[in-house]
């Protein structure tokens, strides 16, 4: 029987096909190598997205790369997607992750697209809740953010088990999504930092079984991100990030013109002194992404993930140069990928032998944790942060003193005229626009963001935690302080700050926009009670 060309092609790549990006996580050791795509804007068969195409086509030649990894609209700008790229190098038999960030469409068009995804063979999916978007066709896109990146990794999960379709009432199709998820590590405070362990967490309690970190050029901060997971009792394989600067990178990322990527004054410094040299710093460049392969791989990390539109040439070049340091070599390397913040917070003490993490956890915010330091941090605190505690503790938790007989006043109002249920709701709105800027969504979430609302003060309106894009402490849209860095200040004063993030996943429920956010706590209809019924049925 004679095949078609295409099933010729097909039989051809099946037989060449790297192994899965899951089985050398799971069932190997192997040091994995993985190679950032990001695409152009336009058709495929436009000249810009041929050269990216023929750019791909000779990197997977190479049998040191594992697997392409393949970016989502990246820096909020519209480009190809990604899976048409990949839908091509996967036909060549690679090995490919696709980023997907929520900031472009809901969660019905993630679901859609994650059917898309498992029917077409992707299996590898990057969850990222995505940049702010840039000015685009006709203006400004109006960002969605509908589910971040800790509900993406909760919905795909449940899609892997095989989601329960409301409407028929049957179990469809599992998929089988090999999920992982990005950890924004180099951050210069602590009340950025932390947040961002805490919700490394929470992505990898919902789902995440590999870690890719951001960008940074600090070894002793990537000793520390395995330090910290260790300690918390989470195994799962990170991927270091090696991005290959450039002079224009590193101008960029010191800039903050990428979000949640950190080159200090020093490095960029440096960077511009190397780029005068003949070779304008390529040399340079390689060298330090070398490096911190080499510190990765000896540190214990699973694999380098090398970004920066590298061409074959720069990629075998930066594997072989970080070969030669042999498997001891890395330690000396420390004081090389060293570009911190003067004042740079660190979770654990520095090792003085190595320069790099020791496990002894700082001392410093060991001080600021005791009793008094506390209470005095507390009397710091706003007084609407210490009356909102108190009437959650009174009447808002379901075990609240006072929330049977809300709960009952409330189901009396649910029969009462419209007329005295919108002068109640009037009431509640205009006592919660002073103090919180409250903005009616329905569905509160102030409990969970140490009473800052995530409606009115966060750019992305995320529920279960920061995203990355913060630079010292700011937000990357607004430039004011991030209100998850606010909210860990406000919890740490009483000593809450570590389970910050312990509660169920929050889905924002938009049917109850314009609705009483009380009546909806009381009577069980917002995602508080949600959780909770969701949590008896795992029971
Ligand atoms: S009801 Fe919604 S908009 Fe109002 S304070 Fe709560 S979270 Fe913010």
């Amino acid at each position: 029987m004679s095949m078609s060309p295409a099933t010729t092609k097909q039989v051809a790549a099946d037989a060449k096909r790297k192994p899965t990006l899951r089985y050398l996580l799971e069932n190997t050791s192997q040091f994995v190598v993985a190679v950032e795509l990001v695409t152009s804007r336009g058709l495929i068969s436009d000249l810009a997205e041929q050269r990216v195409l023929r750019h791909a086509r000779a990197l997977a030649e190479s049998a040191r790369i594992d697997v392409f990894s393949i970016t989502d609209n990246p820096a909020g700008n519209a480009m190809l997607a990604a899976d048409t790229l990949g839908a091509d190098l996967r036909s060549h038999g690679q090995e490919v992750i696709i980023h997907l960030a929520c900031k472009d469409g809901n969660r019905n068009s993630l679901q859609s697209r994650g059917w898309k995804l498992s029917s077409e063979g992707f299996d590898n999916i990057l969850a990222l809740t995505g940049d702010y978007p840039k000015p685009g066709y006709g203006g400004m896109a109006r960002p969605s953010f509908d589910i971040d990146s800790v509900g993406l990794l909760a919905m795909y999960s449940e899609m892997n088990r095989g989601l329960l379709d409301e409407a028929t009432r049957h179990r469809l199709k599992p998929t089988n999504f090999f999920l992982g998820a990005v950890v924004t590590n180099h951050k210069r405070y602590e009340r950025e930092l932390v947040p961002q362990y805490l919700k490394l967490r929470k992505k990898i309690e919902t789902g995440a079984r590999f870690i890719i970190n951001q960008a940074g050029y600090d070894a002793r901060k990537d000793d520390e991100l395995l330090r910290w997971l260790a300690l918390s009792g989470l195994d799962v394989p990170v991927i270091a990030n090696a991005f290959v600067l450039s002079l224009g990178a590193a101008r960029a990322f010191n800039a903050g013109r990428v979000p949640g990527v950190v080159v200090t004054d020093e490095l960029v410094a440096l960077a511009e002194r190397e780029a005068s040299s003949p070779d304008r710093g390529r040399s340079f460049f390689l060298d330090l992404a070398a490096k911190q392969v080499a510190i990765a791989r000896g540190l214990g990390f699973r694999g380098a993930y090398l970004g920066g539109q590298l061409d074959l040439a720069d990629c075998e070049e930066i594997l072989s140069r970080a070969d030669k340091f042999g498997p001891d070599g890395w330690k000396a390397l420390a004081g090389d990928v060293n570009f911190a913040y003067s004042d740079e917070f660190y979770y654990f003490e520095r090792d003085g032998t190595t320069g790099l993490s020791s496990s002894e956890v700082n001392g410093a915010p060991v001080a600021s944790r005791t009793a008094a330091a506390r209470r005095r941090a507390r009397l710091r605190t706003p007084v609407n942060y210490r009356v909102s505690r108190l009437a959650h503790w009174a009447v808002f938790d379901p075990e609240a003193p006072l929330f049977d007989v809300a709960r009952r006043f409330y189901s009396a109002v649910e029969s009462a005229p419209v007329s005295a249920r919108k002068v109640l709701h009037l009431a509640e709105h205009a006592s919660k626009v002073p103090l919180y800027n409250c903005k009616d969504c329905g569905d509160c979430s102030l409990p969970e963001v140490a009473y800052l609302c995530p409606e009115s003060q966060y750019a992305k309106n995320q529920r279960n935690g920061p995203c990355g894009g913060s630079h010292d402490g700011l937000c990357e849209v607004t430039e004011r302080e991030c209100i998850w860095a606010r909210a860990y200040e406000r919890l740490k004063s009483y000593g809450e700050e570590a389970s910050m993030l312990d509660g169920p996943v929050v889905f924002y429920d938009n049917a109850l926009r314009g609705t009483s956010a009380w009546a909806n706590t009381f009577l069980g209809r917002d995602h508080t009670a949600r959780s909770a019924a969701g949590q008896e049925d795992v029971k």
